[in-house]
């Protein structure tokens, strides 16, 4: 597919692929959308935590869930949760949700369609007056991408009892703290270990997330269902040599830290390439002192290595770093290496993935089973539940992008592959 002609938001269904869409989907584009008005910027799609605009689409998707059945609330993050009692009160509960917040002129179906799609499938179980044998809440996370304050998961790190005094300490541009925006917000910031469920309370937790990438696109199918979320692991590494005079010295006597960076980023890149599994990322790199008529004395560049398999990224780190220490020597540059960053991945719960990919294949379709190499909200939450995850063709692969776009006949099957999903849910014990 080629692509996208650039400048149109316009979902994908008008652009003549697949269509239509069922009521079930034209109601999750036409809620998008919706969403998508309430922007902090004109002309562009931004919505950050505490802002007022956060405020107007809590509102409206309480008024959504409420429609669908459920009671709302908000806890002591700010987080929305509408519940869909079970065929008696109390019952433990099945989570489903995503994130209300983007990122800078971000897209409108990233994080928004997680929350649409299943209010509108719990709304498909309430006009047909249908209660389950247990509960089902959604929820709209306060914030996941962490544009105002640089600290991502805040939504659901509050529902595992993650978010510590340090977080809500950080502050934003303008000096106001996560607490301050809280509270600010309405939330309560210093009662914020009430909004944590126990470890075991839920019976699982499903996010529902546009792809992100081109798999579902390139294979044909509308769903896939996530196996695993990828960890990562981000490194920086400095080259030293010796910086001189471009015009005089020799080229067999230069100790040049940026050539021997080059090689470094092929070998990243080669490495990843062959391995199949494993994909890297050279995203920032920087020489000193960086003049044009100066062989460059230091060279600085970081690495951004992702797998779905802790071992499988461990071990690619191990590799990558042996093999950029031997570039160095071979050119009698010191290396040294520096971790910045590392995150564990999550596997999926293999009975949830077992009963969406069922669901999607009783609805007619074929599931693709792929890993997630961005992080989500449901990597935090497999602290205290069983995760998975449904993925949706997007456009291009495209995300964090104005241009992001699903249909809505893949919006409709979305709504009744969580429909049934529920229907036939059977929690593990
Ligand atoms: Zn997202």
């Amino acid at each position: 597919m080629p692509p996208s002609a650039g400048g149109s938001s316009r979902p994908y269904a008008d652009t003549g692929r697949g269509g239509g869409g069922d009521d079930a989907g034209r109601e999750i584009m036409a809620r998008c959308d919706a969403l998508a008005e309430l922007t902090e910027e004109t002309g562009r799609l931004t919505r950050t935590f505490g802002s007022a605009m956060h405020r107007r689409a809590l509102e409206l998707i309480a008024e959504w869930m409420e429609q669908a059945g459920m009671h709302t609330r908000r806890d002591a993050a700010g987080n929305l949760i509408g519940r869909y009692e079970g065929n008696q009160p109390g019952l433990p509960a099945l989570m489903m949700g995503s994130h209300q917040d983007t990122v800078r002129n971000g897209g409108r179906y990233d994080g928004m369609l997680g929350i649409v799609a299943p209010i509108t499938a719990v709304g498909l179980l309430h006009a047909a007056g249908e209660r389950l044998p247990f509960a089902v809440e959604v929820i709209a996370f306060t914030d996941e991408e962490g544009v105002r304050f640089g600290t991502t998961l805040l939504g659901s790190k509050a529902l595992t009892g993650e978010l510590d005094p340090e977080t809500l300490a950080t502050r934003d541009a303008t000096g106001i703290s996560v607490a301050e925006a809280m509270r600010e917000f309405g939330a309560a910031p210093e009662r914020i270990s009430d909004a944590a469920y126990p470890p075991g309370t839920l019976l699982g937790f499903v996010e529902t997330h546009i792809e992100q990438g081109p798999q579902l696109e390139r294979a044909d199918r509308p769903l896939g269902v996530v196996t695993a979320i990828a960890g990562g692991a981000r490194l920086e590494f400095r080259l030293d040599g010796t910086a001189g005079h471009a015009g005089t010295v020799p080229m067999d006597q230069r100790r040049d830290a940026l050539s021997g960076a080059a090689e470094g980023v092929l070998t990243i890149e080669h490495y990843c390439q062959e391995a199949g599994d494993v994909v890297g990322t050279v995203g920032h790199i920087r020489a000193e002192p960086g003049a044009i008529n100066v062989i460059p004395g230091a060279a600085v560049f970081t690495a951004d290595i992702r797998a779905p398999e802790d071992d499988r990224r461990a071990a690619a780190v191990a590799t990558i770093r042996k093999r950029i220490e031997s570039i160095a020597a071979a050119r009698s540059l010191e290396c040294r290496c520096r971790w910045l960053y590392e995150a564990d991945g999550c596997q999926c719960d293999p009975h949830l993935v077992r009963a969406l990919a069922a669901a999607v294949y009783t609805e007619g379709s074929e599931p693709l089973r792929l890993y997630s190499g961005a992080g989500h909200d449901a990597m935090a939450m497999s602290a205290i539940a069983p995760v998975a995850m449904l993925f949706v063709r997007c456009r291009d692969g495209l995300s964090h992008h104005p241009d992001e776009a699903i249909t809505a006949a893949d919006a409709d099957i979305t709504a009744r592959v969580l429909t049934r999903f529920l229907r036939e849910f059977e929690p593990a014990r």
